[in-house]
């Protein structure tokens, strides 16, 4: 999108031990050597790594980010984990109301608002994480359901300094299957549209990512269409070749 620089996020999900921070100085080695100028980037780590992931990507352009917080500050919340705490190790973005989140813990849209608010109290910028299940899309439903979710998920104060909305097909991730680019290209411009009735002129300036199966061979591809401004990647991010190949579609 013109004006909008794009992102390259990556979610390493419930995978990674300390074994797996060489992949991360390699991550953060291919963008010194010049990608950086293209895009910008961040791999989103288990919450145990990310205080080392911030040390070593300190001095690369490459951002760190957390998977999920919680909406409060602090409190009696065994096992969870505050947008304080994942500033605290270093981190610039949290993912909020990504689909697994959604799935396993049963996250709804108001859940997922008030998670977007805490990351951004806590001085990060949010991907909130939207998409049809497939169920969804065989019935037709993709657009009703894109509208619900971003109307539901996205705090009316978001601005494109602080969000990012990811749009991620839930029968495309982790499957190998992708949307088509005419599919990509619809989902994504019906999003733009209700992200303004949402938050009005700062639509046009917010990133809107695809998520989804993303791999190095169909990065230039997807990332080319209209309204996409970078990419959400999961399985991919694991290995830095992957996760390079994926920016050097920019
Ligand atoms: C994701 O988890 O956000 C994702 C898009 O996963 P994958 O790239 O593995 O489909």
């Amino acid at each position: 999108t013109p004006g909008i620089r794009p992102l390259v996020a990556g979610n390493w999900k419930m995978n990674g031990t300390s074994a797996s921070l060489s992949e991360l100085i390699a991550i953060g080695n291919g963008f010194m050597k010049g990608l950086e100028t293209a895009t910008d980037a961040l791999v989103c780590v288990p919450a145990t790594l990310l205080w080392r992931a911030s040390e070593i990507l300190h001095r690369t352009p490459v951002k760190s980010g957390g998977q999920d917080c919680h909406a409060k500050e602090a409190g009696a919340h065994t096992g969870d984990i505050s947008a304080e705490m994942l500033k605290d190790a270093g981190a610039s973005f949290a993912i909020v109301g990504h689909s697994e989140r959604r799935t396993d813990h049963g996250e709804t849209d108001a859940i997922v608002h008030a998670k977007a608010r805490g990351a951004w109290r806590a001085g990060l910028i949010s991907i909130i994480c939207i998409g049809e299940t497939r169920e969804e899309r065989e019935a037709g439903r993709t657009l009703e359901v894109l509208s619900r979710q971003v109307a539901g998920s996205v705090p009316s104060s978001a601005t494109h300094a602080t969000t990012v909305i990811a749009y991620e097909p839930v029968w495309a991730i982790g499957t190998g299957l992708t949307p088509s680019v005419d599919d990509v290209a619809e989902a994504h411009a019906h999003i733009r549209a209700e992200l303004e009735k949402a938050i009005g002129a700062e639509a046009a300036r917010t990133r809107i990512l695809y998520g989804g199966s993303v791999k190095p061979s169909n990065a230039v591809e997807l990332l080319a269409v209209q309204n996409v401004d970078g990419a959400l990647v999961g399985g991919a991010s694991l290995k830095a070749a992957d996760f390079l190949g994926i920016a050097e579609a920019y």
